[in-house]
């Protein structure tokens, strides 16, 4: 059973001017096809065939590079897409503000340190708000393709918002200005989706 590219959703240029056509073509159809043909090939015929992809990343650990790192390249894509949207949401669901107000005193604080985490990651990688076994919601950032499902992450969860942090996702329009790419991000996050995660 491959798995396969998941539609976006919306067109390549559909989140200008925040997030640039060229940079969402490739980054969907060259980097993110990359990953998922990799993974496949690294699952094919054998007995992770047949497993979600959060079932093997509890056990990740115990697998090859190729897994980690395609299997989360992958996945983390297929997360990320459904967190863009070109339809500004902002009205949050309000058990969502509560909890993000609970655990990080104001929308806007939130909005600070998750920019944050993106801005501090050293090289590639992404941030992560996670909402944890015990309903907490706390904000990371995790290097390469690992992701909070990871065992061998130190902060484990269910991942509700990622933003990709890897140069591929910026250079083309911010070049070496990640910041400017994280505060353009904060235009186009698909809310809803946000909310049906933590609410789930
Ligand atoms: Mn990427």
């Amino acid at each position: 059973m491959a798995f396969k590219l998941p539609e976006l959703g919306f067109e390549y240029d559909a989140l200008e001017p925040h997030i640039d056509a060229k940079t969402m073509e490739t980054h969907h159809s060259k980097h993110h096809a990359a990953y998922l043909k990799k993974f496949n090939a690294a699952i094919e015929n054998t007995e992770l065939d047949q497993k979600t992809p959060a079932t093997i990343f509890s056990k990740v650990s115990a697998y090859s590079d190729a897994i980690r790192n395609n299997g989360g390249g992958f996945y983390n894509h297929a997360l990320f897409w459904q967190f863009l949207t070109p339809q500004q949401n902002e009205t949050l669901d309000p058990k969502l503000a509560d909890a993000i107000n609970q655990y990080f005193g104001t929308f806007e604080k939130f909005k600070e340190e998750f920019s944050d985490a993106a801005a501090k990651q050293f090289g590639s990688g992404w941030a992560w708000l996670v909402k944890k076994s015990n309903k907490e919601l706390v904000i990371t950032s995790t290097p390469n393709q690992d992701n909070p499902l990871m065992d061998i992450n130190p902060v484990k969860g269910t991942p509700i918002l990622c933003l990709d942090v890897w140069e591929h996702a910026y250079y083309l329009k911010y070049q070496n200005r990640r910041p400017d790419y994280i505060k353009a991000f904060w235009n186009v996050v698909n809310w809803r989706k946000v909310a049906e995660l933590y609410n789930n």
